[in-house]
């Protein structure tokens, strides 16, 4: 059931119950305000029946003294018309005097042993009729016959008179008689005169209560009968009279008293009676009677002379009854149009609160389906309002939130297989663009795919020189040069991580790519600037061909990574081509890492001495230790091969240290015994530097563990040494400095140094690259650069040596122009140092 519905219903029904609620309320206090309405009549009623009762007594006594004077009058008429011995009076004349004196019978009562009988009567069945079982109307009678004072105080006692109450003639009980009892002693009889029936009954019908009491149940609406309850009688057996051969109940002891008795219920106003006479206080019951609803209520009566008595009234309650049933159908005619009201309140409120919940509904139902941003309008400021305030909220919400989902999912992906940094596809990509070329070449019968691997050379130290952030704005350029020489169609360029790039082609032939790899590298050969830095890059590039050296995907990219490695160890700035013997090579450098790890393990690392000459004088100033390494399997293994190896193993450290031992203790004795002291010259691998502090420590460890003055000895360490790590490094060069030691740039020339940054370095020396000084030609043609670095060390205050010297000439070049220090193979090769003893020392 929709809202709208439930709301309706809801309201209907809760109107109805209040109607409910309310007019069963308003029937139950109508209910009770007629009933105590009808009580209030009731006793209103009571009251003046009461009183009426009352009444009628008083003037039934006054009439019926009344009637008794009248009676007496009649007797002394009669005794005047009458003899005085009563068997001189016959019946019929008895009969012509009351006709005569206008009552109704005349009869005389004579003594007749302990009797009193009716001896002569004008009725004939008071004639013998005995009164000695009358009671106090016999005593009455003796009394008067004695013309004593009657002394039973009932009826009336006028002289030589008294009449008894009106009552059930017991010689006829068909008859209410009123008597009168004459004797003056003058005749032998009572003359008894007496009124029947009707004159009796006539005053009765004029002043008793019987004719209000009719009132009142003809006039008063609802009053079906009155009773006046005689409750020492009511329900009990009759107490009936015997007497003179007939049966009769007294007046006095009638159950009934006035009115009548038709709704009768014997039982229940026999009990009723008793305890309204109990409590003093009225009682009411319902009760159907004679097809009839009836309230019968009865009232106690206590007057002060009277013994107490009892009203009934019945009521007809079906008048109550149809009088609340017309008052609920009133009030429930008058909820009509209420509930009609609140019908259509209940619809305009409940529209009014369904049809904005719709609305929402359906926004909602947007929002679910996935509809965000659109926003619902209202001018509402209840809760619904606020609820529509907050589902836009929501809503738009919910749409930055998708939106940025959305774009952060894009971006995520787009950063899946696209390089951070370049903006290039990544390695994963061009995985999955290789594969892809793959099987379009092999579709569409595309001869050739070569996978171009690209590395920067010696990016390592450029990155050190240059600080990380420059050195990503050079892979950018780089990544863009690259980009610049690829042609537009069926070339894919990746960059991999790090400065490597891998180039992708399809549809050209190998000279093709070979070409566009050269352009590359030609181009990225150019000076670079960054900011203020003028910087000098090369390229080393890998090829490999697609059938020709594997179908296999990342063989292909491994291969071209083979042959990338194969120009860096041929010094960089070189493509080569992928061929099986590179893939040798690979294997080959695994299999030198293990065996110099072996080597250094068993001590099989040795050291071998060369001399510096300086030339003038002809004499050994110091030597440089220089590794060596003579393995079981390999044979000699260059250290210009297995230091690379070494520094990317991890295991430079160990020769380092097998080489600081072996020379200090060597070089120490040799000073001891020879005349001129020799200086001793270690080389220094870049990765050394990666913690300055410690190799400090380190080197004065050394050093004073062979007790070799620090003064003695060299340290050689290359540009990008010096570069890397700067701060540190030269921190730690200052301090060694200051210990004694000496520091020559070696390989100088091939690397980046500034010559304003050189002044500040501490530097001792020089040490001119071997291939500057090979390049010196007898014409001392191609010198220029070996010139040029001895100016500078003489302009920047430093020494300067010459390595590499092979030939004379090259010897009478440095001489001249100012370079006295000399190393190389025209003096003396390294040698062990056995041999170096032999050649030097031993002389
Ligand atoms: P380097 O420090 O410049 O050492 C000089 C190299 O030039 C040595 O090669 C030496 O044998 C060679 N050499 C000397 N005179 C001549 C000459 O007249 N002609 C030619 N063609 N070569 C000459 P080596 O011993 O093979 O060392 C190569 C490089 O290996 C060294 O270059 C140095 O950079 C590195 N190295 C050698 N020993 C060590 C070492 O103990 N530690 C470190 N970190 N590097 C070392
Ligand atoms: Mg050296
Ligand atoms: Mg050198």
């Amino acid at each position: 059931m929709s809202i709208k519905k439930k709301l309706s219903v809801f309201f209907t029904l809760l109107v109805l119950c209040i109607l409910l609620a309310n007019n069963t309320l308003h029937y139950i206090r109508s209910k009770n305000r007629l009933i105590e309405f009808n009580k209030k009549e009731i006793t209103l009623v009571t009251e003046e029946i009461a009183y009426e009762v009352e009444n009628s007594k008083n003037s039934a006594s006054y009439m019926e003294n009344r009637m008794a004077q009248e009676l007496r009058t009649a007797s002394i008429a009669i005794q005047d018309s009458l003899p005085a011995d009563y068997h001189d009076v016959s019946n019929d004349q008895l009969k012509r005097l009351a006709k005569k004196l206008m009552i109704s019978h005349i009869t005389l009562l004579a003594p007749a042993g302990d009797d009193i009988i009716g001896v002569k009567s004008s009725d004939p069945k008071e004639i013998n009729m005995s009164t000695k079982e009358w009671g106090y109307w016999y005593t009455s009678f003796r009394q008067l016959l004695s013309q004593q004072t009657i002394t039973t105080k009932k009826g009336v006692t006028l002289p030589h008179f008294w009449s008894g109450p009106i009552e059930v003639a017991s010689s006829n009980p068909n008859h209410i008689d009123k008597w009168g009892y004459y004797y003056d002693g003058s005749t032998n009889y009572i003359i008894d005169p007496y009124f029947r029936d009707r004159h009796v009954l006539d005053f009765e019908k004029r002043f008793g209560p019987t004719n209000v009491m009719n009132r009142f149940t003809e006039n008063l609406e609802g009053v079906l009968e009155l009773t006046v309850f005689n409750p020492k009688n009511f329900g009990k057996r009759n107490q009936n009279v015997y007497l003179n051969g007939n049966k009769y109940i007294k007046i006095k002891d009638q159950p009934i008293w006035y009115g009548t008795y038709t709704y009768r219920n014997t039982e229940r106003d026999k009990k009723s009676i008793q305890e309204v006479l109990k409590t003093g206080k009225s009682q009411s019951y319902l009760a159907e009677i004679n097809h009839k609803k009836v309230l019968k209520t009865l009232v106690p009566i206590k007057e002060k002379n009277t013994p107490a008595y009892v009203i009934g009234v019945v009521y007809d309650y079906g008048l109550i009854e149809k009088e609340l049933q017309q008052e609920l159908i009133k009030h429930l005619l008058l909820s009509l149009p209420f509930i009609f009201i609140v019908l259509i309140i209940s619809f305009i409120f409940s529209t009014s609160i369904t049809r904005p919940i719709k609305h929402i509904m359906e926004h909602v139902n947007q929002i679910a389906k996935g509809n965000f941003g659109k926003v619902l309008n209202t001018r509402r400021k209840d809760e619904l309002g606020g609820l529509v305030a907050n589902i836009n909220h929501l809503s738009h919400f919910l749409k930055t939130y998708v939106d940025d989902l959305k774009k952060s999912q894009e971006e995520s992906e787009y950063h899946a297989y696209h390089d951070f940094l370049t903006g290039l596809p990544n390695r994963r990509y061009f995985k999955e663009q290789l594969n892809r070329r793959l099987i379009e070449s092999k579709e569409k019968s595309i001869r050739h795919v070569a996978v171009l691997f690209m590395d920067i050379d010696r990016f390592k130290d450029i990155n050190d020189t240059l600080g990380h952030s420059k050195g990503d704005q050079l892979i950018q350029l780089i990544a863009n040069r690259i980009k610049e020489c690829l042609p537009s169609a069926n070339s894919f360029l990746t960059r991999q991580g790090g400065d490597e790039f891998v180039i992708l082609f399809s549809d050209f032939t190998p000279e093709e790519v070979k070409g566009i790899t050269e352009k590359i590298m030609a181009y990225v050969q150019q000076p670079c600037y960054i900011d203020n830095d003028e910087v000098f890059v090369s390229i080393s590039s890998g090829l490999s061909f697609y059938p020709e050296h594997s179908t296999n995907l990342d063989t292909l990219i491994t291969y071209a990574d083979v042959a990338m490695y194969a120009s860096k160890r041929q010094g960089g700035s070189k493509v080569s081509i992928y061929h099986d013997s590179l893939n040798k090579k690979q294997a080959e450098k695994v299999h030198i890492e293990t065996r110099l790890r072996k080597a250094i393990q068993k001590g099989d690392i040795d050291v071998y001495y060369q001399p510096k000459i300086e030339a003038k004088r002809n004499v050994i100033t110091g030597v440089e230790a220089l590794v060596r390494w003579n393995d079981a399997e390999l044979g000699f293994v260059s250290p210009e091969a297995f230091i690379p190896i070494a520094e990317e193993a991890g295991l430079i450290q160990y020769l380092w240290e097998v080489v600081m031992k072996k020379a200090c203790s060597q070089v120490s004795e040799w000073n001891k015994v020879s005349d001129e002291k020799m200086t001793l010259a270690v080389n220094f691998s870049p990765r050394q530097f990666q913690d300055p502090v410690v190799l400090v420590n380190e080197i004065k460890h050394f050093l004073s563990l062979h007790r070799f003055d620090p003064a003695w000895f060299e340290m050689e360490i290359t540009e990008s040494t010096l570069l890397m790590n700067a701060e540190e490094t030269i921190k730690a060069l200052h301090l060694l400095k200051k210990y004694g030691i000496s520091i020559s740039i070696d390989d100088f020339g091939t690397g980046y140094s500034s010559l304003s940054y050189l002044k500040k370095l501490p530097i001792d020396c020089l040490k001119i690259d071997r291939s500057f000084i090979q390049d010196i030609q007898e014409d001392y043609s191609n010198s220029e650069i070996a010139q040029a670095i001895i100016s500078l060390s003489q302009s920047l205050k430093l020494e300067v040596i010459a390595e590499g010297v092979e030939e004379e000439y090259q010897k009478a070049f440095l001489m001249k122009n100012g370079c006295d220090h000399m190393q190389g193979y025209l003096f003396s090769k390294p040698l062990a140092a056995e041999d170096f003893e032999e050649a030097f020392l031993n002389s």
